[in-house]
Order: C-alpha cells, then structure tokens, then sequence
C-alpha cells in the first residue's frame, strides 16, 4: 500500500481577495468540490491516513463545512495535524478570529500568507489578532511571504517585529496572474545550483480542486502540462509515468537526458518549477511518453 505523509487538498479556488500576484488565473477562481469529490477525498483520508493534511485554496476559511467533512474522516487513533493556509481576511477582531478558528475542527496549525501584495487587502492589525488567538488557542502559526525581488525581504523584518512565530520566503513563480503581471522573481543570471535539485514537492500529493492528483502544485499544472501530471486517484498518480519519471529525477540530467539545449538555459530557468516547465517545453520528454 502507499505512504501518503503529507497530503494537500486544495478545497476550492474561490477567494476574499484579488490578489496580482496569485498563481490561479482569475478567470478560474471560480472551483469548489463537487459532492464526488468529497466523497472520494475522505476514502483517501480514511484509507492513508496522512501525517500531515493541509487544505489551501483559494480563500480556506470559504470551505469549512468541506474541510470538517473531510478531516472527520480521519481514522479515530491517527496522529495527523489538520491545517489551513489563509490570507486571514477574517481576522478583523480578535472575536471573529476565535469565531472562525474555533469552527474548524481539529485545527492543528495556520499558515497565514503575507506579504507586499496581499498588504493592499490586509491590515497587518489582523495578522496580529490571528497570531494572537492561534497562541491563546494552541494553534501553531506561521506565516509564508514572497517575493518578487531580494528587496521584498524588509517585510521579514517588519514580521520578525511583532515576533513569535516563524516567517518562510518563497520566490514567486511565472504562473497565474504573477505571470500576467509581470510579478514573477527576476534572477539576473543563470544559477546553475537548480540542475542538481530535484521537484521540491515529490514527498507530497496534492489534491486540484476539480481537477486531481499529483505531486506538482506548480508550473506544470498551471502552465499547460496537466494532462501529464494530474490523476484521477493516488494510486493511479505513484503508478503513472509522470511519476515514474519525476521521483528521483535530477532535473539537470533529465534535461540533457531528453536532449536540452544547454544554450537555451537563461536566468529565469533558475527555479526547479521553472526549470522543470523549460524541460516539458523544450525537450522530447512529452514524445517519449508511452500511448495510453
Ligand atoms: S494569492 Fe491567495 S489570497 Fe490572494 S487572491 Fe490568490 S488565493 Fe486569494
Ligand atoms: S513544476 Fe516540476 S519541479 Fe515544480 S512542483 Fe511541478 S513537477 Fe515538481
């Protein structure tokens, strides 16, 4: 049987904000779980019972009914640690914040996304009535920012200000409206560290609201590769070819292995998820595919 440690579910693509920088396209923050869905997301639950199960969006905090569904399908004696990403728009009184986490069963953490672009809707006052009710709740927190440019990072030390809880940067990619807008992280040189690196996410499965399974969260769903990376259940996702292909692979040498032009190599591809993209792009990975 397979180990599912960490397990995503992405609960819906709907959202309290309109934010330049998201990686879904507007146009399709429109998705909820259909009721087949649901049911299928608490066998999975049931079945794996995954150490870690985090349920992003879109806007969390839309979908309660949906993320107490499934996490109540959890097995009774599992150890797992539900938690949400939110942008905390709720928060806007220490009162509606204990309202809202304390409708969410079993909440073991909060991953609250801040930075320069989600600050045009936010008040960083409910940043700290979140931080403040998740400590008197027991609710772990922290919060992921991104950035666009190394300059972005001075958010880090307005956060580290407040204090208490731990702040994770991530470089924003070229999907979505980031790369509508223009918003994506600019490397000026080629960083040829990434050809050793492997797909960050591989030790996780995500699941795509109305869409499905994979390991990928990033560049190839969002940018055209779907078809090759999404699944209609785990276990036909760790069968799959993809998979097979992209487990242990280096991205470096599967880029030479299917015939990458290392001429083609600029600054933006110095991302694993941008240098994996330039890979299905550019190389005959796709052709070598077996026919279903
Ligand atoms: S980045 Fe997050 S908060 Fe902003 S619109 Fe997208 S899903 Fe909503
Ligand atoms: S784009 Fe490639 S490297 Fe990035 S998460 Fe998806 S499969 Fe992994």
């Amino acid at each position: 049987m397979i180990r599912l440690r960490k397990f995503g579910v992405v609960v819906g693509t709907r959202c309290t904000f309109d934010c330049r920088h998201c990686l879904l396209d507007k146009r399709k923050r429109k998705r909820s779980l259909r009721e087949r869905e649901k049911r299928l997301l608490c066998e999975v639950v049931r079945r794996y019972a995954p150490a870690s199960l985090s349920f992003t969006g879109g806007e969390t905090t839309l979908y309660v009914d949906d993320i107490n569904r499934i996490s109540s399908a959890l097995p009774k004696n599992s150890k797992s640690n539900p938690g949400i990403v939110t942008n905390g728009g709720f928060a806007s009184s220490v009162r509606e914040a204990r309202r809202m986490l304390a409708s969410i069963r079993g909440l073991t953490y909060v991953q609250m996304s801040y930075d320069k672009f989600h600050a045009e809707f936010l008040p960083k006052s409910r940043l700290e009535n979140l931080f403040n009710v998740c400590r008197e709740l027991g609710i772990g927190f922290r919060v992921v920012t991104t950035l666009q440019s190394p300059l972005d990072l001075k958010i880090t030390a307005e956060l580290g200000a407040i204090g208490g809880f731990e702040v994770a940067v991530q470089k924003i990619c070229d999907i979505g409206e980031a790369k509508k807008n223009g918003l994506a992280f600019r490397h000026f040189v080629f960083d040829k560290k990434v050809l050793s690196q492997v797909c960050p996410n591989r030790d996780q499965l995500v699941y795509q609201c109305g869409r499905g399974f994979s390991v990928c969260c990033s560049n190839l769903i969002y940018n055209g590769f779907g078809k090759y990376c999404l699944h209609k259940t785990p276990e036909d996702h760790f069968n799959s070819e993809f998979y097979k292909r992209m487990r242990n692979a280096v991205l470096g040498r599967l880029f030479v292995q299917h015939g990458g032009d290392p001429e083609s190599l600029r600054p933006e591809h110095s991302s694993p998820c941008a240098l994996c993209e330039h890979i299905f792009r550019t190389t005959d990975i796709v052709k070598t595919w077996p026919k279903k």
